[in-house]
């Protein structure tokens, strides 16, 4: 298998009763803005470079941002927020990506969820963070060429440890906390040292506050 593969396989993924209910509830119901736009309304697989050096690991798709798209972490302010940054570091093409085929293009750079469904609220229970960890797991195994982790807040950060302890990665004892510029550095099986930083998640409720800024997130990208 491969990293599309996983994409392909992860689309049709039906493992959590309540979030494909809450993704085609919200698909069919739809928002006024986007009345007339389909919506995908399925798994929202990972998005960007097959071959990446960075990955850049959030929570989960938004309702009407990734669940509409199709594609982590575009069409919302989250994904504005993060397309912009990435592109102001040479990670993308463009500032700024709203759907398929808009000639967004990402560098080395590969969009991952801890979980891959729209979850109400978005908040997903514990057990469908456990039940989608397997796809998570893959991911790891199957970038190889990864050298860097950036973490988009403390579920993801709690999530990636978990993954990669599951796939035989070393960390240190005990393991980092999450904060915003925190550093720690996994080991794979292979010898590869993977560098993994936190960042504070890049919501609206940080991004209206200013408890994130672009600066800070320019600082933690720079990290990678
Ligand atoms: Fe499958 Fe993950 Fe979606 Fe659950 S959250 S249905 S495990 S893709």
């Amino acid at each position: 298998p491969s990293l599309p593969d996983v994409d392909a396989r992860v689309s049709v993924c039906r493992a959590c009763p309540r979030l494909v209910t809450w993704r085609e509830t919200v698909a069919r119901d739809k928002r006024r803005a986007w009345a007339e736009e389909p919506y995908w309304g399925r798994p929202v697989p990972s998005l960007g470079d097959e071959d990446p050096r960075v990955l850049v690991l959030g929570l989960a798709p938004a309702a009407h941002g990734g669940n509409r798209t199709g594609r982590m972490f575009t069409g919302d302010r989250s994904g504005d927020w993060i397309h912009a940054a990435l592109y102001r570091a040479g990670y993308a093409e463009r500032p700024t990506s709203y759907a398929a085929g808009d000639g967004q293009r990402l560098v080395g750079v590969r969009m991952v969820a801890p979980v891959h469904c729209a979850p109400p609220d978005n908040k997903p229970t514990p057990a469908e963070r456990a039940a989608c960890g397997p796809w998570l797991d893959r991911e790891l195994q199957l970038a190889d060429s990864v050298e860097s982790i950036l973490v988009l807040g403390g579920i993801g950060w709690q999530s990636v440890h978990a993954a990669a302890a599951r796939v035989g990665w070393t960390m240190p004892r005990p393991r980092a906390k999450f904060g915003h510029g925190a550093q720690t550095v996994f080991g794979t099986p292979e010898g590869r040292a993977v560098r993994v930083v936190g960042c504070y998640h890049v919501s609206q409720q940080n991004t209206f506050t200013g408890r994130l800024t672009e600066p800070m997130l320019d600082e933690v990208i720079g990290m990678l």
